[in-house]
């Protein structure tokens, strides 16, 4: 008979182990070597059939061991110590409040807040969140990302709240089918059986959000508390009883479901997240955050009740608690694929911000006005929660340099007028979290060999003077683990699929530790082309065969469940490496998560990642295979495209801008291969007398060398805090110093601006010092602009120059103010200045009026500019 209802009874540790229970509360374990251990350490056997997973260990393990712990004088001592090493993680300063005001830019702190003017408080909402294979609440690279920012956070001891949903399936687990379909399993979760809190309120009730919904109805939620180290995490969760069933259902699962539901649970993660946050901090006391950091457009809401926030308890206009809100909230997107962007139709949004359940303070209007694509090329029709991201962000950036690039492209229409390179999204690169990703062994090396670098995170040089044998010992160590732990998988999967023992026995022969292993993981949509490899399978064949320099390659990935293609990708590659003669060479591991992600990046020799350039925003798989000593080859896109310097690894070329699809994918396919066959092998079975490969291993030490720094999550997160996190905290608390003065100017001025600003005009342009000018020369340029109803104070005007192209174009040009300001015949006026040319070569310059005003973070803010009328305000000139 199947239970109609499941939960999971605590077990009372007895008194002296009391500590354990603290100890599994805070997630710290999830990357924490010795909780580890001490959690082995209760009953190995178990430890090991429970995956890993200290709930369901404490959950499942015998009084009787208990009781026998309980009087273990050495486990005692050490649940001591590990819980005391916990109390102090938790509690010593870190990175964060030990920065100094001379690392920050911006204004002095106030008193009594952090040092280096940055927040006292930031709220992170994701949608999803990869903390440890036993929470499974992610689905790939946005939910591990937001997981290593928090434990990075935690770490460096930036105070972050985060948020998210707390999904009652999680994502799916997937096996396969006899003929190697995809099959989706979604595991049921009890919270009670997890890490997790419930927030209650000081009278012990447990805390309800709510959200108004169409007709009437309200949506409740509960909160749940994660530790993640130092930083709380609040999951909402809508499965309660005050709901009905299609509310408790709103969070059933990720990103299930479609518009409705989709919509639903948005509203709940931004609206009832800020919601969550107020409680959190009204009942403990903590600092409410003066930044909002949103992990992809699902979050967006947030900014609208925020909005509603300050109208409502304030006093405050739309748009003066618009300009309040952005001042503080920093926007990242993840995706230049469309199908990524979350868009809803604009009449669900109507339905449910719109009609009698419109908020007075928030008119559905300006909600919509703010989702819209109104922009050249932009669907009239849809809500693109992205767009508004950007709208109720200040501050915009993408995951890598070249994302960024193509984010400023893709949503330059935003700020029509100005040139791509203007648009004011800037770019971070992701990182990955060390002691999640690499493996003990290497982090044990480290700690030995370069310890500098575990405790400053500099010296990375130190890793040259290893020797190299030690760590070829590592890499054979982990490809062996990795080669038993996928034998263990291939044997459950067959047999889950239906084959006999006897019809799996060469299983036990499946992948060689001595044999070059390529590792491929990834989710499967198109553009990730699980499937180029078998491009041509005669020639793939030959690779994993070669006879003197064999090849296996490892492969993992989950398709989205609604996507038919990516499954059928799956089978064809399933179905090649089931067939006789290379089913030894070539594995799909079922079930792609963090646990089997650990294991093929720390097994891998070589991480192969062949993406449709530039449509992979960062990546992170290949960091975290770095920083264990494989190498990448891959397609030069996200981080690759800038870290790839021709020695820490391998570029397959990318044929971007070729005629067809599959013309591309042949010509890429081909180019891989040729790699594989002529550099990759080659480098790894060149061995020495000692039977170490030199080159590969000097590889290795220049990959950790110079890529360990750039690809830790502690310099992604310092940056954040650097460049976003402060200078928004200072736009914040600008905006909202004495009664929210601040933002009460900006917005009346952003509006007299916006209205002036059709009749901004430049009206003549002059220079002189462009004939025969040579290298070192000032051109002396004088322009007479028209500013109608604004203020010499209102705008700057600018002479942009540099180097022009074939066509005119500025390149990269830079910027001069000009001054003077004075007045001319009919209320003109007249600017001077000096541009030096600096550089020989053809040159050029133009004009333009902008905006201007100390509250603005960039020159584009608004999108407005005025230019010369073309093409005459342009001069071309030749410097010698
Ligand atoms: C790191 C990781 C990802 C993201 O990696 P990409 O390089 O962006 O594909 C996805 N899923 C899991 C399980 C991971 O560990």
């Amino acid at each position: 008979m199947k239970a109609i209802r499941r939960f999971t009874v605590r077990t009372v540790l007895p008194e002296p182990l009391r500590q354990l229970e603290e100890l599994v509360l805070n997630l710290r374990w999830s990357w924490h070597h010795e909780t580890l251990d001490l959690f082995r350490a209760v009953d190995p056997a178990l430890w090991r059939s429970v995956r890993h997973d200290p709930v369901r260990l404490l959950g499942e393990v015998a009084p009787e061991r208990l009781a026998r712990l309980a009087g273990d004088r050495r486990f005692l001592r050490r649940l001591q110590d590990t819980a005391e090493d916990l109390h102090d993680y938790l509690t010593a300063p870190r990175w964060y409040q030990t920065r100094s005001e001379a690392d920050a830019p911006g204004p002095p702190s106030p008193p009594g807040a952090e040092p280096g003017g940055a927040p006292s408080a930031i709220a992170y909402f994701s949608p999803e969140y990869g903390i440890t294979a036993a929470l499974p609440q992610y689905s790939g690279g946005l939910g591990i990302l937001a997981g290593d920012h928090l434990k990075t956070a935690s770490d460096l001891g930036v105070p972050i709240i985060g948020v998210g949903l707390l999904y009652r399936h999680g994502y799916f687990s997937q096996s396969l089918s006899p003929d190697g379909w995809q099959l989706e399993r979604y595991p049921p979760i009890d919270p009670n059986g997890l890490p997790l809190t419930l927030l209650r309120e000081p009278d012990g009730t447990a805390v309800r959000i709510s959200i108004g919904l169409p007709k009437g109805r309200d949506l409740h939620a509960q909160v749940w508390l994660a530790r993640v180290g130092r930083v709380p995490k609040l999951l909402l969760d809508s499965d309660v009883e005050d709901n009905d069933q299609p509310a408790r259902d709103v969070t059933d699962r990720l990103y299930g479901g479609g518009g409705d539901h989709r919509l639903l649970q948005e509203m709940l993660l931004g609206i009832g997240g800020v919601r969550a946050i107020r409680a959190y901090c009204r009942i403990t006391g903590h600092d409410a955050p003066e930044v909002f950091h949103t992990n992809e457009g699902h979050a967006g809401f947030l900014g609208l009740e925020r909005i509603r926030e300050l109208v409502s308890e304030h006093g405050l206009t739309f748009d003066e608690a618009l300009e309040a809100t952005r001042a503080g909230t920093v926007f990242t997107t993840h995706t230049p694929v469309p199908a990524g962007i979350d868009r809803f139709p604009r009449e669900l949004i109507q339905r449910y911000f719109g009609g009698p359940n419109e908020e007075d303070d928030v008119p559905v209007e300006r909600i919509l006005a703010l989702g819209a694509e109104d922009y050249p090329g932009g669907d009239r029709t849809v809500f693109n929660m992205a767009v508004m991201g950007m709208r109720l962000a200040q501050r915009v950036n993408g995951v890598s340099e070249l994302h960024g690039r193509v984010s400023r492209e893709m949503f330059g229409g935003l700020w029509g007028g100005f040139d791509t390179s203007e648009v004011p999204i800037g770019s971070i690169t992701n990182g990955v979290h060390a002691d999640t990703w690499v493996a003990r062994e290497v982090l044990e090396l480290a700690a030995r060999e370069i310890p500098a670098v575990v405790e400053s995170g500099r010296g990375w040089e130190g890793v040259q003077k290893v020797r190299e044998g030690e760590i070829w010992q590592i890499r054979r160590v982990l490809r062996e683990r990795l080669v038993q732990d996928a034998r263990r998988r291939l044997r459950a999967s067959w047999r889950q699929r239906g084959a006999s023992e006897a019809e799996i026995s060469w299983v036990d022969d499946a992948l060689d530790p001595d044999v070059l292993t390529i590792g491929f993981a990834r989710r499967v949509p198109s553009y990730k082309r699980l499937t180029l490899m078998m491009s041509d399978q005669k020639r793939l064949r030959s690779i994993l065969l070669d006879p003197d320099r064999p090849v296996q390659i490892v492969i993992a990935g989950k398709a989205h469940p609604a996507d038919e293609g990516g499954k059928r990708l799956i089978q064809d590659i399933v179905r090649f490496a089931g067939s006789e003669d290379v089913r030894h060479r070539i594995v799909f591991l079922p079930d792609y998560d963090m646990a089997l992600g650990q294991l093929l990046v720390q097994g891998c020799d070589v991480w192969m990642n062949n993406p449709l350039r530039p449509l992979e925003a960062c990546g992170t798989s290949g960091m975290k295979a770095a920083l264990n000593g494989g190498l990448n080859l891959s397609v030069l896109d996200g981080w690759w495209d800038e870290w790839y310097d021709g020695q820490n690894g391998w570029a397959i070329p990318s044929a971007d801008g070729l005629a067809t699809p599959d013309r591309r994918d042949a010509l890429e396919a081909a180019a891989l291969y040729e790699l594989i066959e002529e550099h990759v092998a080659v480098a790894f079975y060149d061995r020495d007398s000692a039977g170490l490969p030199r080159h590969w291993l000097e590889m290795v030490k220049h990959t950790i060398a110079t890529l360990g720094p750039k690809v830790l999550a502690t310099r992604m997160v310092r940056d954040y805090v650097e460049d976003y996190y402060a200078p928004a905290a200072a736009s914040a608390r600008a905006m909202s110093a004495d009664k929210h003065a601040g933002a009460r100017a900006l917005a009346a001025w952003k509006r007299r601006v916006a209205e002036a600003w059709p009749r901004v005009a430049v009206e003549h342009v002059e220079s002189n010092g462009e004939e025969g000018p040579q290298v070192g020369a000032r051109l002396s340029v004088r322009v007479v602009v028209d500013l109608g109803d604004l203020d010499p104070g209102d705008v700057a005007v600018e002479v942009a120059y540099g180097r022009v192209d074939g066509a005119d174009t500025l390149v990269d040009p830079s910027y001069l103010e000009l001054g003077g300001a004075e007045p001319v015949e009919d209320g003109r006026l007249r600017y001077v200045g000096e541009v030096p040319l600096e550089r020989s070569g053809a040159f050029g310059y133009s004009v333009r009026v902008v905006p201007s005003h100390p509250m603005l973070a960039g020159r584009a803010e608004m999108g407005l500019i005025a230019l010369p009328p073309a093409p005459s305000g342009m001069t071309n000139g030749d410097l010698r």
